[in-house]
């Protein structure tokens, strides 16, 4: 389903790439999942299953990250807040999220595209599983022109507009490379003062 935040939108263009993007990969997903689930594959995630956000390093680009960090300022009331406040004052830092509260993502409509795309079938994953190596049959495989179409959806927010420089851009990965952090890594911490002040 599409979550889309017009009146927002229309004073933020970048939260339009970021959702758009959002958007495309959700239906990239769906797509998959449904002819997997089809061909006799059953879906292992579910809500309270987190083990993958706790012991994953997990990609984001910086829009998604803006966008996390909009979404809470000015989407999630105060008490849900304080909970994230919380858990990244508890997180260490080492690998995983501090946005998984009692095993469910709390900032789930903002969740980026690599939690977006990561998802098991069959059996939920044991303790450290490397799924692609121990099962990678069991692994939702996003279709590649859809997933480079969500990409390329936020490289304007970059400055690539040209179709050009854009399709060159996801040749060479420039998003991973040059605009990306691992949740573990962003400095979440500093990044709370902007939880709670107004623009
Ligand atoms: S990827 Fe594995 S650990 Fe993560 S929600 Fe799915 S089954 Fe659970
Ligand atoms: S953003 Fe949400 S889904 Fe993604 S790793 Fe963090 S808790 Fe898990």
């Amino acid at each position: 389903m599409s979550l889309r935040f017009p009146e927002d939108e229309a004073v933020l263009p970048w939260l339009s790439m970021l959702l758009d993007a959002y958007d495309i990969t959700n239906e990239n997903v769906r797509t998959v999942m449904e002819k997997d689930i089809q061909s006799g594959l059953s879906v292992a995630c579910s809500s309270g299953c987190g083990m993958c956000c706790s012991c994953e390093p997990i990609p984001l680009t910086s829009l998604e990250l803006s966008g996390i960090i909009w979404f809470i300022r000015r989407k999630m009331y105060l008490g849900p807040r304080q909970r994230i406040e919380e858990s990244i004052k508890r997180f260490s830092g080492k690998v995983g999220c501090p946005m998984l509260i009692d095993e469910k993502c709390s900032i789930y409509p903002m969740r980026p595209i690599a939690c977006r795309h990561f998802n098991v079938y069959e059996r939920t994953c044991e303790p450290g599983e490397e799924v692609m190596d121990t099962r990678p049959e069991h692994v939702l495989k996003p279709d590649h022109d859809k997933a480079q179409a969500a990409y390329r959806a936020m490289l304007p927010y970059y400055g690539i507009t040209d179709p050009k420089l854009q399709e060159a851009a996801l040749q060479q990965n420039y998003l991973f490379k040059n605009c990306s952090v691992f949740m573990h890594m962003v400095d979440w911490d500093a990044l709370l003062v902007h939880f709670t002040v107004a623009d």
